[in-house]
C-alpha cells in the first residue's frame, strides 16, 4: 500500500537543511584539508544528502557506494544488517567519510566499521543527516564524527528517508505519524 503523505509532518524544513550542509560542509572540507578523501553514500538513504554535501565541500572527493539492508520495509529495524551492493574500488590507504542517512540503534554503523576496518584504510569518520542517539543499543558506536541534526526517537521519512521505499524525494525531515495513532 502506498503511505499517505497526509500523515507527514514537517520536523525540519529544508532550508535548516541546506544551511546545516553548508556548514558541515565547509567543516569537513577544512579539516580534510590537503588529504585525500572518499565518501561512501549508504544507499539508498544517503542519496540527496550526499549529493547537496559533497557539493558542499571544497576539496577534492571521490564517491562510492555501498548499499545494506537492515529494515525488513516497515518501520522496525529487523536488527540483523546484510551486504547488498559492494563498494566498486578498494578503500586501502584511502580516508573514508561513510555518509549516511540516519543513526538510531547504531548496529549498521557497527557493520560497517567492521567491514571497513578490514580493508585497511588511513582513516574512517562518519557523517550523518540525522542521529537518534535514544535509540542506540550497547556496543554500538555512539557518536558519528559529523552529525546534522540529533532528533528524537521518532519514526521519519523524507530527504532520503523511506516508509516501504516510499518518501524518499520528500524535499524536507517529517515525522511519520501510523494510523495506529489515531485510535
Ligand atoms: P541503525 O542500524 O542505526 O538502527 O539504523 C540505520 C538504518 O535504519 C538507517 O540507515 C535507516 O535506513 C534506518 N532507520 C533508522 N531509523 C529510521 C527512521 O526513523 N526512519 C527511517 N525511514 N529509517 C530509519
Amino acid at each position: 500500500m502506498i503511505p499517505s503523505i497526509e500523515r507527514v509532518s514537517t520536523l525540519i524544513d529544508r532550508p535548516r537543511i541546506e544551511a546545516r550542509i553548508a556548514e558541515l560542509g565547509a567543516r569537513i572540507s577544512e579539516e580534510y584539508a590537503g588529504r585525500d578523501l572518499t565518501m561512501v553514500g549508504i544507499l539508498k538513504g544517503s542519496v540527496p544528502f550526499l549529493s547537496d554535501l559533497m557539493r558542499a565541500i571544497t576539496v577534492p572527493v571521490q564517491v562510492d557506494f555501498l548499499e545494506v539492508s537492515s529494515y525488513g520495509g516497515g518501520m522496525e529495524s529487523s536488527g540483523v544488517v546484510r551486504l547488498v551492493k559492494d563498494l566498486s574500488h578498494p578503500i586501502e590507504g584511502k580516508n573514508v567519510l561513510i555518509v549516511e542517512d540516519i543513526v538510531d540503534t547504531g548496529l549498521t554503523l557497527r557493520y560497517l566499521l567492521d567491514v571497513f576496518a578490514h580493508r585497511k584504510p588511513a582513516s574512517v569518520a562518519i557523517a550523518t543527516l540525522l542521529d537518534k542517539p535514544e535509540g542506540r543499543q550497547p556496543g554500538t558506536p555512539l557518536l558519528p564524527d559529523y552529525i546534522g541534526f540529533t532528533i528524537p526517537n521518532r519514526f521519519v521519512v523524507g530527504y532520503g528517508l523511506d516508509l516501504g521505499g516510499y518518501f524518499r524525494n520528500i524535499p524536507y525531515v517529517g515525522v511519520y505519524h501510523p494510523p495506529e495513532e489515531d485510535e
